[in-house]
């Protein structure tokens, strides 16, 4: 691989510190991007020691473990190695306003005699869209490749606009939407799951699945995160973004190659088809916590949370039903669900079977639906299903097989990284996919808006509501 630049837009920022940089010193400490010129841009008036130092200490120091995990980021931060210690020593910062085409030309230039360049927006959603308008006015070094957090946009209309300006400034393959999710080893292993094997795909329809859960269900609270979640909200962090990809990969057609174009058409195609199952009044459930217990914290009410304006309604729990309209999975609903502060932290994929056309006559004692169960994070597989057990020979038993798997070699941002740095997008979101999965939700961020469906409370700590599926 040639030398290459990264460019982090927004350096001093908490995105940066918490989940980029520790996720580049895995990478580099696994021996990839050698050669990396790394440099940091914001407003603040930091130096190239301020920076450095703040580089070493995200990319090796117990603290940065802490917060990856305290993140929900399951995979560990090592220690930092030669590798990457060696791109913090020689890490820049440029004091940058990222609005202004004289600050960024400047930063281009300086950037540009270390080789191809990454530009990495970690900014405001606002401030992004501002700072791509200012780099129409800068020439782009060839092959420059550039990097969008979620959210994008923050509907169909504002995520097709943002691509059209993106598409003035680089070739959609050079347009990284991050999805820290697909990143993540057990989301990937999904693909290992189901195409490498002759014993799930042929089940995986509507004639064998009655429904199927997409969980992730934490026991987080907001962590000091209130200027980022209390805009969001769990629909717009959570479903919008990462479920909708989990759905995705649990519902695609086998590509024929995983090359980028045609894994994410199939994931595209599938996209397209989903719709919301019902009106927004029964497909989907909103909710916030009140004051409760979680693991022995007395939380209080989310609306009392320091950074909070409970005029906006943010609602911490999101429940919708949908349904995927392909042949191979139409009048199954899919029930993707998020919240936070629930005591039961939960993340997984569970795909329900239908019941056997008929138990004999005489077997007895349970009736429970064979379960595919996939976690994300601890990684785990478990299939719940019936067998005739010890004891009476003809009484049914409840068992489970699972296995644990390790983690993948990278924390999520590694991995998606390790794309972005070898210029390829297959774990990227594409344009389309990125409009489709706004357009999935909108229905019901519209029916919220308009309060056709109520925002409930559940305790901290509680299980939160849910919504019944539909049978
Ligand atoms: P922060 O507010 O913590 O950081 C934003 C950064 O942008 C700061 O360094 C800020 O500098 C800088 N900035 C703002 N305006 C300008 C400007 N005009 N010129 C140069 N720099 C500027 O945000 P986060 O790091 O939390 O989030 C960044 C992005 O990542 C957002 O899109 C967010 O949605 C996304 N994201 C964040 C996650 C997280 O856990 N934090 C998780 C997933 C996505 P200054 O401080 O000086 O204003």
């Amino acid at each position: 691989m040639t030398d290459q630049t990264l460019i982090i837009l927004g350096a001093s920022g908490d995105l940066t510190a918490r989940l980029l940089l520790p996720g580049l010193g895995a990478l580099l400490s696994a021996g990839h991007v050698p050669g990396l010129t790394l440099i940091g841009a914001a407003i603040d008036d930091w130096d190239h020691e301020h920076w450095r130092q703040r580089v070493h200490e995200a990319f090796g120091v117990p603290g940065a473990k802490a917060a990856a995990e305290s993140a929900g980021q399951d995979t560990p931060v090592t220690d930092s190695a030669p590798a990457a210690s060696d791109v913090a020593d020689r890490a820049r910062w440029v004091r940058t306003d990222v609005t202004h085409s004289d600050d960024l030309r400047r930063l281009l230039d300086d950037a540009e005699a270390h080789g191809p360049v990454v530009i990495f927006f970690a900014l405001p959603p606002a401030v992004t869209a501002k700072a791509c308008e200012a780099l129409l006015d800068v020439d782009l070094p060839p092959g420059t490749r550039l990097v969008l957090e979620k959210p994008f946009g923050t509907g169909s209309a504002s995520a097709a606009e943002l691509n059209a300006l993106l598409s003035r400034l680089v070739p959609e393959e050079r347009v990284h939407r991050v999805d820290h999710f697909l990143g993540k080893s057990t989301v990937l292993n999904i693909l290992g799951l189901r195409f490498a094997n002759r014993i799930f795909e042929p089940v995986l329809d509507s004639t064998h699945v009655a429904s199927v859960e997409i969980v992730f269900d934490e026991n987080l609270a907001l962590e000091g995160r209130a200027g980022y979640y209390d805009k969001a909200g769990a629909l717009a962090d959570m479903i919008q973004s990462h479920l909708l990809q989990i759905l995705a990969l649990l519902t695609m057609e086998a590509p024929f190659t995983l090359a980028a174009a045609e894994f994410r058409d199939r994931k595209a195609d599938v996209l397209r088809a989903t719709r919301l199952w019902g009106e927004p009044a029964t497909s989907s459930l909103r909710a916030r916590y009140t004051a409760g217990d979680l693991d022995g914290r007395k939380l209080p009410d989310y609306a009392d949370e320091p950074g909070v304006d409970p005029s906006r309604g943010t609602e911490t729990l999101a429940e919708i039903v949908l349904a995927v309209d392909t042949w191979r999975w139409a009048g199954v609903p899919f029930r993707l669900r998020s919240g936070k502060a629930v005591g039961d932290s939960r993340k997984e994929a569970v795909i329900t079977f239908k019941r056997p056309p008929r138990v004999p006559d005489g077997l007895h004692g349970c009736d429970q639906p064979d379960r595919l169960r996939i976690g994300f994070g601890p990684d785990h597989l478990a299939i719940d299903f019936n067998i005739n057990g010890p004891g009476d020979p003809f009484e049914l038993d409840a068992v489970t097989l699972e296995a644990d798997f390790g983690q993948g070699d990278l924390p999520p941002y590694g991995e998606v990284l390790r794309g972005v740095f070898q210029d390829d997008p297959t774990l990227s979101v594409r344009a389309d996919t990125a409009e489709q999965c706004w357009r999935i939700v909108e229905p019901v961020i519209e029916a919220w808006r308009s309060g056709a469906v109520p925002l409930h409370g559940y305790p901290a700590g509680s299980s939160g509501p849910t919504l019944p599926l539909p049978s």
